[in-house]
């Protein structure tokens, strides 16, 4: 029998979560997408760092972190002296999968009058081989403080990548990395969605391929697309981005109406991300009750990431340039 399997049946996972929650001192985070049911109980729905730095502000003793590996390791590199639990440690990501760190180093040795700017969803091996981490947000505007002279190696995402080299006109050295969700949005499929929908805006994320952003009159992170939705005139968005963010939208603007950007299939089912599905109401249970699976990091891992990390918060709080990106 294993642990979910073990579960006492009729147990009310809401209530004893919430008990756990108390009793552990633990602070519960919620990626925005996660299943309704998680994000509901959460004490932050949020993006990913937005999510770390929140909860390295307060005073709690343990972080469950309801997103993917990469996330939860963010919130252990900015809290060390918390207990991060994952619900489940196979909860990876595609862009993190891609960019193996021995073969990153690798990449870099080849190329060394290059700086290596890299995207936060990578590992913090990574990000420790990294110079500066950027964000969706964040990219664009640390991109304008950087000389226009030097060389530089964009990872993991081709898209994100390929997206800023043609809005800032960047010459930069790609990871070939994709996100499997943001890659699987049908331009056929999307541009008969626009035709049933005259007049509807799309909000693309820019981890989709340049096919989806150019039908897109709005690009963003998730933090960028609720608030494009927040702020548009019109009463219809569609959606090109993991569709489990609508249920924020639907819950904040109920007069208005949201639909997710289909697949190739015309349904939307293939955009759900299959790792942060991984995460259940039991499985959070378990991690709260056990205070497992953890995110260990070695000290000089966690520095070493850090440090990449802080540059980024540095060159993100100056004054130069105005990405209108949003937080990934
Ligand atoms: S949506 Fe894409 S980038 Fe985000 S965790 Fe899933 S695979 Fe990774």
């Amino acid at each position: 029998m294993n642990a979910i399997t073990a579960i006492p049946q009729g147990l009310d996972l809401r209530a004893e979560i919430d008990r756990l929650r108390k009793e552990r001192n633990a602070v519960i985070l919620g990626h925005y997408y996660q299943k309704p049911e998680i994000q509901d109980l959460s004490d932050f729905v949020g993006d990913s760092l937005e999510l770390s730095r929140r909860a390295a502000e307060t005073d709690a003793d343990v972080i469950a972190f309801c997103g993917v590996r990469f996330m939860a390791e963010t919130a252990k590199i900015l809290s060390p002296e918390k207990i991060v639990v994952l619900p489940d440690m196979d909860a990876g990501c595609s862009l993190e999968d891609s960019c193996p760190p021995a073969q990153f180093k690798a990449f870099r040795e080849a190329h060394p009058d290059h700086i290596a700017l890299s995207y936060i969803n990578c590992s913090a091996e990574v990000k420790a081989l990294s110079d500066i981490i950027v964000t969706s947000s964040s990219a664009e505007k640390i991109l304008a403080q950087i000389p226009k002279d030097q060389k530089i190696i964009f990872g993991p995402d081709k898209h994100l990548g390929g997206y800023l080299k043609r809005k800032l006109g960047r010459d930069m050295l790609l990871w070939p990395g994709v996100c499997i969700v943001h890659e699987a949005f049908s331009e056929t499929e999307l541009e008969k969605l626009k035709l049933q929908h005259p007049g509807a805006p799309v909000a693309a994320h820019p981890e989709c391929p340049s096919h989806i952003v150019d039908l897109a009159d709005y690009v963003g992170s998730t933090s960028g697309i609720l608030d494009y939705a927040r702020h548009m005139e019109g009463g219809t968005l569609i959606v090109a981005t993991e569709p489990h963010i609508i249920h924020q939208m639907q819950k904040a603007m109920p007069h208005k109406n949201f639909i997710g950007a289909p697949g190739a299939d015309g349904n939307c089912n293939c955009n759900i991300c299959p790792y942060m599905a991984l995460n259940t109401l039991e499985k959070l249970y378990l991690a709260l009750r056990d205070l497992q699976p953890r995110i260990e990091m070695d000290e000089g891992l966690r520095l070493g990431a850090k440090k990449s990390l802080d540059r980024m918060l540095e060159m993100a709080s100056g004054t130069v340039g105005q990405g209108d990106l949003g937080n990934r």
